[in-house]
């Protein structure tokens, strides 16, 4: 008899089972996508988008393309909540799909619960960030709130637009660590000799505890000035696991075993960075990471719909990363080594569009 698999989210691991799909049927299955947006975003060339060097096109995968080539339904729905015992997921508007089998790749969420009324706006779903991007890069005194890489690439675009549109006033950014904790001392001195050099404010070790319309306030009684906040503070789990009763970690992640499935259900799998592993709780949410995983579920979805044993997922313990820092530089990190060159930026450019080759 067919089984249902419902794909929820067209984050990296997904848009792999759909490329699979396009390579290779999977006759048992009535497969359908759910998602809100029309197109997956792709975070690598955010920071192109912003500073102006890609056009929007060039960041987003069109899903009922792929769909369509992959043979499969798209459904545009936000999901918000799954009855896991009696195998049915609600969506936003009430509709109710029932399946044998779901996955879910829908990403992570940054506005932790106290600042959600707050003037402090997000770019997750990653969908949103266009209109954010386009917004907050026009104006005067653009403040990131997180000193990870992604905060600080996105600084670095937003100053790097600012100059070349000459746009007055500077970026600002406040993490609550040092930057790029915990990468060794070397590589945060060298980001942040970076940054200030492009002329953006930091305010480093100091966390963020009141947000206005204008200001933040921050733990050592300092009032930042800003015409717009995104905060960029470390990913958070969408809300939709913890209020369907699945295992979920401190943070709100859905707790998966090694084979992608969720701890408790077999026929829930899920990656990504809406995941956490239970052998590997640490593991950082990053699109690095879940590219990997993409192969792993794909052949796992398909071994359970066959009956067959699964494989496990035993992730790598490094991975590099290369910032871009503006005007084609890019900043590349692989443990303690980092370097700051034209051909990082270069190296990065050419992964970024071999990625969207792949799926366009
Ligand atoms: C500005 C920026 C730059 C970054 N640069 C890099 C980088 O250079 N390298 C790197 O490794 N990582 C980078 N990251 C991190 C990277 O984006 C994430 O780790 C990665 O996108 C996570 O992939 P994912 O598949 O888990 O989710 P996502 O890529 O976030 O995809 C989630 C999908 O689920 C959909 N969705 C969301 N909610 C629902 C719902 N309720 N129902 C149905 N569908 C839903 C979304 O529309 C989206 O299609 C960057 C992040 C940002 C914000």
């Amino acid at each position: 008899m067919t089984k249902r698999l419902l794909l929820v989210g067209a984050g990296h691991a997904h848009l792999e089972v759909l490329r699979s799909l396009t390579e290779e049927t999977l006759n048992a299955a009535d497969i359908c996508l759910i998602s809100p947006s029309e197109f997956q975003y792709y975070s690598g060339m955010f920071s192109g988008y912003t500073e102006g060097i890609n056009s929007e096109e060039d960041t987003r995968i069109d899903l009922r393309k792929l769909t369509k080539k992959a043979g499969i339904q798209f459904i545009k729905k936000e999901a918000s909540a799954i009855r896991p015992h009696h195998k049915k997921l609600v969506c936003q508007d009430g509709s109710v799909y029932p399946f044998d089998v779901i996955s879910f790749d829908i990403g992570s969420r940054s506005i932790p619960y106290e600042f959600e009324e707050s003037a402090a706006r997000s770019v997750k779903p990653n969908y949103q960030f266009i209109d954010e991007i386009n917004l907050l890069r026009e104006t005067p005194q653009p403040l990131i709130v997180g000193g990870g890489a992604v905060g600080t690439e996105l600084a670095l675009s937003i100053q790097a637009y600012k100059e070349k549109q000459q746009i007055q006033g500077q970026v600002r950014l406040i993490t609550s660590e040092a930057l790029l904790a915990p990468s060794p001392r070397i590589v945060s001195d060298k980001l942040h000799s970076i940054l200030r050099k492009k002329g953006i404010r930091i305010w480093e070790n100091e966390r963020v505890v009141e947000v206005g319309e204008n200001y933040v306030r921050t733990d050592r009684g300092n009032k930042v000035r800003h015409s717009g906040v995104l905060w960029m503070g470390g990913a958070i789990g969408d809300p939709i696991f913890q209020s369907s009763g699945v295992d979920i970690d401190e943070k709100g992640f859905a707790l998966v075993r090694s084979t992608l499935q969720f701890k408790n259900y077999d026929y829930i799998f899920g990656a990504g960075d809406c995941v956490s592993f239970i052998d590997h709780p640490d593991l950082p949410k990053s699109g690095v990471y879940v590219v990997r995983e993409g192969p792993i579920l794909d052949r796992n979805l398909r071994l359970y719909l066959g009956n067959e044993k699964l494989e496990d997922y035993e992730p790598k313990k490094n991975a590099s990363y290369i910032l871009s820092t503006g005007n084609y530089m890019g900043f590349l990190i692989y443990g303690p080594i980092c370097l700051h060159t034209h051909r990082a930026w270069k190296t990065k450019n050419k992964l970024d569009h071999s990625y969207m080759d792949k799926y366009k």
